[in-house]
């Protein structure tokens, strides 16, 4: 994806106020990401552990989701996929849950879906990053289908937060 700056990502949240928007912390090494090897920016919230936070360019335009994760849980240590990237991972996924946009995210309604808890998908995708253990099932995709996936997954999670 493209080299996002502050204005942009803080303007590309659709789920959560735009106050909320400019306060929220942001990757400290902005410049540093590999961009160039990123499907979507995921980062957690450096001061509060329980939020993360996606960016990823959809229809042209930056798109961003405000993410909650519940601390992990006793069975988060088994053997679970990410549902974006599908890679599995032994206590490497969390369930991340997006409050809906509009009107039904203010009363109260989410969208969750279990994601790789470093939100590194891209990296994991490309082979850029190992998971701890077992590594990926075997797959006859290629590289670039496995990405249009990654891609596809997250904009149908997308649509989900904001229908
Ligand atoms: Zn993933």
């Amino acid at each position: 994806m493209k080299q996002l700056v502050e204005h942009d990502i803080r303007n590309s949240f659709l789920n959560c106020t735009k106050g909320e928007a400019k306060r929220l912390n942001l990757p400290r090494d902005l410049v540093e990401q590999p961009w160039g090897e990123l499907d979507f920016l995921g980062w957690r919230d450096p001061q509060a552990p329980d939020r993360a936070y996606l960016v990823t360019e959809l229809d042209g335009r930056p798109q961003g989701l405000v993410l909650r994760s519940p601390a992990a849980a006793a069975w988060q240590a088994r053997r679970s996929i990410c549902s974006l990237c599908v890679t599995t991972h032994t206590g490497g996924v969390s369930l991340m849950v997006a409050p809906k946009a509009g009107p039904a995210g203010r009363q109260g309604n989410s969208v969750g879906a279990y994601m790789c808890s470093d939100l590194a998908c891209s990296l994991y995708v490309r082979g850029r990053r190992e998971t701890g253990s077992g590594g990926r099932m075997p797959e006859s995709l290629t590289l670039e289908e496995k990405i249009q996936r990654t891609v596809s997954n997250l904009a149908a999670f997308i649509a989900k937060v904001t229908t």
